[in-house]
């Protein structure tokens, strides 16, 4: 970002523009240094036919923008980009830099407002980038418009639009004159709901908002216009916060986005009329490109509000509620509703310092119980649960929240006000980064957020009674709502939102309890005590079973039951199929604390070592020694003769590191991730090399690199490599690529010639194959690694491996699917490296099969037309 240019000094700001109601005119001043130019020749139409009301564009020279009089900050937009301000008479202002910057999502914008902030003419507002806009957005040309107002009689340009004069900040630009009859009116406030008038409320189905940046300034204000049109009162619900239709403010403070849910709500004479027109409106994009229309239907007015992504209507049909699936299993039970306990919260609190201390003493001990819930995990083995605890920890020092809530504190608010404020706001912001594994994370931040809360308000964590056997249902829930779970009662879970990446999906699974994600919403008006069987690995709820269906349950989990101790029972006896061929079972490990359980389930050896969760959740990257000690412990629990695959680091884009930072992407699953990141920090690739090759001299350790995609890329890392061995003095040890991007899979024939293995990693081979983000809430249920694409791809890798005398593993989801097993065998794969808990059952499974049986289903498979297909002609459960 470039320096300041204006140095701001309060005690000049000018105050004769400071206009009280009772005065006629109102001056406004040139926010920045550049050139005049007539709103009229904006190339945008909203802002050049006075969509959004009436005012100018400057070309700036300068790159601070100054408040043109006194007032307060009604809304900075999150991408800094834009802001609302109320005049001292009550007049909104808008200040957009910029076009088209909604999109740079905040790149290149510093905002030094914030809601609220009560400023005076001349002070910055925002801070921007201006050679980085001039290079990546539509234009730097930046508007000053005063929102429409039936109080205004006329807003007169007071310089040379014509000439297009050059302006100094802080010329007098803009007049403002009020009707003489105006009376200061109370404006309404954002997000507060008007009464509305006599007559029905109507209300629209949830309409699905397809507006690539949601409903920003240009769609908002159509909104707007229309609205006006209609005497009804008219809203915007989103949530469970709704905005009046008619307030521009109003709207861009409900901050859609991409993806959200929007419901109008009307009342008044023509509120049908304004509900339809309005609807239809959004639903075909506002006047911007890319929209597709979308809806939800209500159903009996009861549904509730939802947050998160669509889900389609097809996913209920009163009877069975469509997800997806978390946590896998078959159980039944009664369902029962989980709400949400509410906290009430004091605005105002004592001095500063009293509040401050309050905060302190609430973080301090909501860590001293998180570590308390991390220790008792560790020590019952529970490694995985722990870890998620541990990095609870960390975000009770998370600096931007800490100052998010200082700066409340700073305001006289109370501690628990300020905190609530922080943490709410930074758990949105994660929310609607329309980024799966990031919305995960809010769930985290309120969790943690809670607990801090619940200690500063002297609120007990209300212990639930849950009924036996119940099907918990909810709308989200928290590590530390499953976490402490009464596990004998609680025997399934449901939830409207999250996916399977989210930690609730995780702990889940470490409890071995079913749970299904993104149900459709209208599971949380099931009444409680209704029988249902929870299906999660076919990702159904059936409620009401018949007493066959009850039946068929019972015996399939009676049937799972005994299986599961046969297979436990012969978990260390090799996999052997029927023609005498061994296939290596191996596991897929995070750390550590994980060995001992997988070798106790029969693992053969390491498949893949996901180095990246060493590297998470700190403040710096770990150290040679640091790594080592986390290695050694890996290799030397599987010994000379179990292989141990350390991938490296396979972090970037979706996964940032604090110490790492990244520049923005727009896409960054095809930006810097896995091996890209490695070779552009090779401080940091080197020091992880050097470290797994000290490891090495204590077993049977392999490399592996993430998303290769070209034969450069794995030349760059073997040479680096190899440097790093020579240094060292060790032996060469076995190099291997994951084939997880397709360009590896169709160059497979070229990368044999330079590697040792490939472990084909499913997950993202078919989130790239099929363009379908793998933690989609809404789409991952249609990406299949068994896609018949994603099989001829894993086909050619084979056969061009094998045609060098290179092995071929498979370490992504299928390898532990009892559904793709037999197909991947028949291909030809090698190896399979699963999750720990599904190792008993992949070896039995392997020794009942007939590799020529196998290789007839891989032949059928290569010719499906789908995923479905494929997995309709066995009927055999997916772990
Ligand atoms: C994969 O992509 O299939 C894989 C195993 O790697 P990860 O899930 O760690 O990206
Ligand atoms: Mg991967």
């Amino acid at each position: 970002m470039q320096e300041l240019e204006v140095s701001w000094d309060p005690a000049r700001s000018s105050t004769e523009t400071r206009i009280t109601p009772k005065h006629e005119n109102l001056v406004l001043r040139a926010p920045l240094a550049g050139v005049l130019v007539p709103l009229g020749q904006v190339p945008d139409a909203v802002f050049a036919q006075n969509g959004l009301g009436a005012g100018v564009a400057i070309d700036p020279t300068g790159n601070v923008l100054l408040a043109p009089c006194g007032g307060t900050i009604l809304q900075v937009h999150s991408s800094g980009h834009a802001l609302f301000m109320r005049t001292e008479a009550g007049l909104e202002l808008l200040m957009h830099v910029g076009l088209d910057t909604v999109k740079l999502r905040g790149e290149g914008f510093n905002p030094l407002v914030q809601a609220g902030t009560e400023v005076v003419e001349g002070q910055p507002l925002i801070q921007f980038d201006a050679d980085l806009i001039a290079r990546k957005a539509k234009s730097l040309l930046t508007m000053l418009v005063v929102s429409h107002s039936d109080r205004i009689e006329e807003v007169k340009v007071l310089g040379d639009e014509d000439s297009f004069q050059n302006l100094e900040v802080r010329d007098p630009l803009i007049q403002v004159h009020f009707h003489s009859d105006f009376k200061k009116q109370k404006t309404t406030e954002v997000g507060v709901s008007a009464k509305l008038t006599k007559g029905e409320l109507v209300q629209s189905g949830w309409i699905l908002v397809q507006n690539p940046t949601g409903l920003h300034a240009r769609p908002a204000s159509i909104v707007v216009s229309l609205a006006k049109k209609f005497v009804s009162e008219i809203f915007l619900v989103k949530g469970t916060r709704r905005a009046n239709a008619r307030s521009l403010v109003s709207l861009m403070s409900l901050e859609v986005d991409f993806a959200d849910q929007v419901q109008v709500e009307a009342q008044g004479m023509d509120a049908s009329a304004a509900v339809e027109a309005l609807s239809l409106a959004i639903r075909g994009g506002l006047g911007e490109k890319h929209s597709v229309p979308g809806s939800v239907p209500v159903s009996g007015g009861a549904l509730p509000k939802v947050g998160g992504a669509e889900k389609s209507s097809e996913c209920f049909n009163g009877r069975v509620v469509k997800g997806v699936m978390a946590s896998p299993g078959q159980t039944v039970g009664s369902i029962f509703q989980l709400k949400s306990q509410e906290i009430l919260v004091r605005e105002e609190g004592g001095t500063e310092a009293q509040e401050s201390a309050r905060l302190s003493q609430a973080l301090c001990e909501a860590k001293f119980q998180l570590e308390t819930v991390s220790t008792l995990l560790k020590k019952e083995g529970d490694a995985s649960q722990a870890l998620i605890f541990d990095a609870h920890q960390e975000l009770l020092d998370d600096p931007n929240l800490l100052d998010s809530a200082r700066t409340q504190l700073m305001n006289g608010k109370s501690a628990a006000y300020a905190w609530h404020l922080a943490y709410s706001e930074t758990a949105e912001q994660l929310a609607s980064l329309n980024n799966a594994l990031l919305a995960a994370r809010a769930t985290d931040v309120r969790d943690v957020g809670t607990r801090v809360l619940r200690l500063l308000e002297g609120v007990q964590d209300s212990k639930v009674l849950f009924p036996e056997n119940c099907i918990l249902v909810a709308e989200d829930l928290t590590p530390s709502d499953v976490a402490g779970l009464d596990r004998s009662r609680v025997i399934g879970l449901v939830t409207t939102t999250g996916g399977a990446t989210s930690h609730v999906a995780i702990l889940a699974r470490s409890i071995d309890l079913p749970a299904l994600a993104g149900a459709h919403d209208s599971v949380l008006s099931i009444p409680n005590g209704t029988l249902g069987i929870l299906d999660a690995t076919q990702g159904e709820l059936r409620l009401q079973p018949t007493d066959q269906e009850l039946a068929e349950c019972q015996e399939q989990k009676l049937a799972h039951e005994s299986r599961k101790k046969k297979e436990a029972q012969s978990a260390h006896d090799p996999a052997v199929m029927l023609e005498g061929r061994k296939v290596e079972i191996v596991v897929n490990l995070k750390g550590a604390q994980e060995s001992s359980e997988a070798l106790q389930m029969g693992a053969e050896g390491v498949g893949l070592l996901r180095t990246e969760f060493l590297f998470m959740s700190r403040e710096t990257a770990p150290t040679e020694e640091e790594q080592l000690a986390s290695y050694l412990p890996i290799v030397r629990a599987f010994g000379k003769k179990r292989p141990v695959i350390i991938r490296t680091l396979d972090v970037g884009g979706d996964k940032p590191l604090r110490y790492l930072p990244l520049p923005h992407e727009e896409n960054p699953f095809l930006g810097e991730r896995g091996l890209r990141v490695s070779l552009n920090r090779q401080d940091i690739f080197r020091t992880q090399l050097r470290a797994i090759l000290r490891a090495s001299l204590d077993g049977d350790v392999r490399i592996m690199f993430p998303m290769v995609s070209t034969l450069c890329e794995l030349r760059q890392a073997k040479a680096i490599l190899e440097e790093e061995r020579s240094s060292l003095g060790v032996p060469a040890v076995s190099v291997g690529i994951m084939v997880e991007v397709p360009s590896a899979a169709l160059l497979a024939d070229l990368f044999a010639r330079e590697c040792d293995f490939f472990s084909i990693g499913s997950n993202d081979l078919a989130q790239y194959t099929l363009a379908i983000d793998r933690g989609h809430p809404k789409l991952a249920a249609q990406m299949d690694g068994l896609d018949t694409s994603v099989l001829r791809l894993i086909d050619l890798a084979v056969k061009a491996a094998h045609a060098h005398g290179k092995w071929v593993g498979v370490c992504g989801g299928i390898a532990s699917d009892l559904q793709a097993v037999p197909i991947l065998l028949g291909l030809g794969v090698d190896e399979l490296s699963v999750s720990i808990p599904a190792v008993p059952s992949i070896k039995a499974q392997i020794r009942s099969l007939s590799q020529k049986e196998c290789e007839r289903l891989a032949l059928r498979a290569l010719g499906a037309e789908t995923a479905a297909e494929i997995r309709s002609w066995t009927q055999l459960e997916s772990f």
